[in-house]
């Protein structure tokens, strides 16, 4: 069932006690709009907490309260349990621990919200756009820390103001929430910090850059061993997608043996419908999926899926 805007800010009204979440493998925008709802409602006097199935990149410890996300491991109680930036289906174990009613808050395209209370809003270039205007329907002040943590997921997921999504709503919340004390310098050197070894290894990567359907598509393959020794390949793709004449960047690495990981980006051809083909999703310039299969293959046929989704679009 999809909700309007202030049917979810209902919703939230309504509730005491609120588990939220968002997806495994969390980016900026998902432990941002997590831990930025999580401040606004608790300044309307409610019990949270924040659970997310997965390890917190150390980039994010400069967050007012990322300290409090917690790993679930036992049943918890709850009148609503918010999931945020994700379907229900990337939430690891939290769903199968909380049986409370959900309330789906996304921004993704290929989120069909069967089933379930759904707020979407597929032109919001961050879940954090939205939690910005769900703090203005409930008629919470920001405040720093919650500022801090919405700004961080607008500018993480519009890449600090420069992609197709960023539109004047972006840069107008931006500027607002900066008026709560956000500095940007300090949230973007934070996001873009890499260790040593995460910086050597991005050469390694580099040298498996191929190029395919006539130069439009090209690919950093990180086979078993390599995505085993790199910790965090996250940018890793922006280092292949400026080059000139590329349309569609692909980044694969292995997450196990058998399982492979396979991140899109593009300027115009659609990667959300080759991803949710796959069985992932995400939107129309920046997408992601999970091939359960041995790596070679998993090259070969993503490889594949982006020749023939470029053929049909120069097709149509
Ligand atoms: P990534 O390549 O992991 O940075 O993801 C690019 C975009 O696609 C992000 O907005 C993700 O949230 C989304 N995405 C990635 N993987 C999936 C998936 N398996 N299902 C749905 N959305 C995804
Ligand atoms: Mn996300
Ligand atoms: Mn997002």
């Amino acid at each position: 069932m999809n909700l309007i805007l202030t049917e979810a800010a209902e919703a939230l009204r309504n509730a005491q006690k609120l588990v939220l979440t968002a997806h495994e493998n969390p980016d900026g925008d998902a432990i941002g709009s997590t831990l930025g709802l999580m401040h606004v409602l608790r300044d309307m006097g409610k019990e949270v907490r924040v659970f997310i199935d997965d390890d917190i990149p150390s980039n994010f410890s400069i967050l007012p309260g990322v300290d409090q996300i917690e790993r679930p491991t036992e049943k918890m109680t709850a009148d609503l349990l918010v999931v945020l930036d994700t379907a229900p289906d990337r939430i690891g174990r939290t769903g199968e621990l909380t049986d409370a009613p959900i309330l789906n808050i996304d921004h993704h395209i290929s989120n069909d919200g069967e089933g379930r209370r759904l707020y979407l809003d597929a032109a919001r270039a961050a879940t954090c756009e939205i939690v910005y205007e769900l703090a203005k329907e409930l008629r919470v002040p920001f405040t720093k820390e919650s500022a801090m943590c919405i700004y961080t997921g607008i500018a993480t997921d519009c890449g600090f103001f420069s992609f197709a999504n960023t539109k004047p709503f972006t840069m107008r919340a931006a500027a607002e929430l900066m008026e709560y004390g956000v500095e940007p310098n300090i949230i973007s050197e934070a996001m873009e910090q890499k260790t040593y070894t995460v910086v050597k290894a991005m050469s390694k990567a580099l040298d498996t850059m191929e190029i395919f359907h006539g130069g439009q598509a090209v690919g950093l393959f990180l086979d078993e061993g390599l995505s085993a020794e790199i910790e965090s390949t996250e940018g890793f793709i922006d280092m292949v997608r400026v080059i000139e004449g590329v349309d569609v960047a692909l980044l694969l690495k292995c997450k196990e043996k058998d399982v492979c990981r396979a991140s899109m980006r593009s300027k115009g051809t659609d990667v959300s419908k080759i991803a949710t083909s796959f069985g992932g999703g995400g939107h129309i310039r920046a997408a992601g999926c999970t091939l359960n299969m041995p790596f070679a293959q998993a090259k070969a046929t993503i490889i594949d899926a982006i020749n023939r989704a470029m053929d049909g679009e120069q097709q149509g």
